[in-house]
């Protein structure tokens, strides 16, 4: 299948994205954007091409109206790889078993191959769109959004600056999961709707120095460190919000007695609802802002005192909670004694609606290459995409999942043999067929 050697050959591209810009080969994405100019004539003919930020692409298919237009994103950057676990070399997109194995596989330039691949298969065909379709594949994702020389971020102002407001913008994320915990037998594909915020959050205890052997009564570090405690051992407040409540409407129908009951008056049986959903960290995480020590630092010598002592505790906030209300927050619970201070701080994104037609052309193609799954409903992604970048020009965001075999080899991305079935490939590309002419002719 051509469309297997041009993922293999697409996969030896070594695009790694490092935070220290001078540690990237350009060449290898060079690369990368004359393959797809090679592998994709349709689309190059029958689109405005432009590079962003230098290797960021975006692509633009003139549609037949001048309703809003749709946009399909993804990165092809991919993080480092530690060779020595790999059962193959991770740039030699090697197939075995049924499975091509490379970095980028699944995160995601079997995602970004698969939505070309479609594209390019429509345009052959003749087919045209009622709406302008873009193309938005950004090349520094992994060092995240945030940082200045984001493409995603570069491609998104320059479409708000030309006023464009987007139907649905459409991007990786997503997941298989098995139904069983919240009482649906077999697999439930699930679209996000929403990202949780993120934010870094500095505890600084400060104190005159001095030696260690004429301490004071407590140290600052002692100081953070108790403060840092009491964030871990008292959870925020867990409940549900927009983004779950969605999740549990799309669910219901397919639940099992009792959760069936328990949920269809979940407000009734919130305090047994809500403590379920806490004991396992992962559901925890869609029901509550999470707080976790990542990094700490006293003094400089094992014989000094700390003059100022840090801790940096991670937050991921859901919907409904803000950075700006998360940091009053802990400066209350911790005491006036500790300095609170917010860096890298994002509120959480919108919550998308799952009644948009748009969502429901993504959850019809999901069902349709994948028949066993048995149900696809939104939920809330913990993980950020560059998808959140683009809220602010459309108000329909869907993070999807093309690729079954990701249920089971989920643990391999950004990890040791990351691979793709060839049969999920395949079937990625049915679905951005189906949901590529679908949503863009609604
Ligand atoms: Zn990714």
């Amino acid at each position: 299948m051509d469309s297997v050697q041009h993922l293999q050959s697409i996969l030896q591209t070594k695009t790694i994205s490092y935070l220290d810009r001078s540690r990237i080969d350009f060449n290898e994405y060079e690369k990368f954007i004359e393959l797809v100019q090679s592998y994709y004539p349709n689309l190059i003919k029958n689109s405005t091409f432009k590079r962003v930020e230098g290797y960021s692409l975006l692509f633009k298919i003139k549609g037949l109206s001048d309703k809003d237009p749709v946009g399909f994103m993804g990165h092809y950057d991919v993080v480092p790889v530690n060779e020595e676990g790999w059962i193959h070399p991770p740039f030699s997109a090697h197939i075995s078993d049924g499975y091509i194995y490379a970095r980028g596989t699944l995160d995601m330039k079997g995602h970004v191959v698969a939505l070309l691949e479609a594209i390019e298969s429509l345009l052959k065909d003749g087919v045209s769109f009622e709406r302008d379709l873009y193309i938005m594949l950004g090349h520094n994702e992994e060092t995240g959004s945030a940082l200045p020389d984001s493409g995603a971020r570069k491609i998104m102002e320059m479409l708000e600056a030309e006023g464009k407001h987007f139907y649905c913008v459409v991007d990786e994320g997503g997941a298989f999961i098995k139904g069983d915990a919240m009482g649906v037998k077999g697999i439930v594909g699930l679209v996000g709707v929403a990202e949780k915020g993120y934010c870094d959050i500095e505890l600084t205890a400060t104190q005159d120095g001095g030696h260690a052997s004429m301490p004071p009564h407590t140290s600052a570090l002692y100081e953070v460190c108790k403060a840092a405690m009491l964030m871990e051992s008292h959870k925020f407040k867990a409940d549900y919000n927009d983004a779950t409540n969605a999740m549990f409407d799309a669910l219901l129908p397919y639940m099992a007695q009792p959760l069936k009951f328990l949920f269809s008056y979940r407000n009734l049986f919130k305090p047994i609802l809500i403590q379920a959903l806490t004991k396992s960290p992962e559901t925890a995480a869609t029901v509550r802002t999470t707080s976790v020590m990542t990094m700490a630092s006293g003094s400089k010598a094992p014989n000094v005192l700390a003059q100022e002592a840090k801790i940096n505790i991670n937050c991921r906030i859901v919907p409904g909670d803000t950075v700006d209300k998360l940091v009053k927050r802990i400066q209350d619970r911790v005491g006036s004694n500790i300095k609170v201070k917010a860096i890298n701080g994002n509120d959480p994104t919108n919550v998308s609606p799952s009644h948009h037609d748009a969502f429901k052309a993504i959850v019809e193609s999901v069902k349709h290459v994948y028949p066993e799954c048995v149900t696809v409903a939104p939920y809330l992604m913990v993980a950020a995409t560059d998808s959140r970048l683009y809220h602010p020009i459309s108000d329909g965001i869907y993070r999807v999942q093309p690729f079954m075999s990701m249920f089971e080899d989920r643990s391999t991305v950004h990890a040791d043999n990351e691979r793709i079935s060839l049969d999920s490939f395949e079937k990625g590309i049915i679905f951005f067929k189906n949901c590529i002419s679908t949503i863009c002719n609604q």
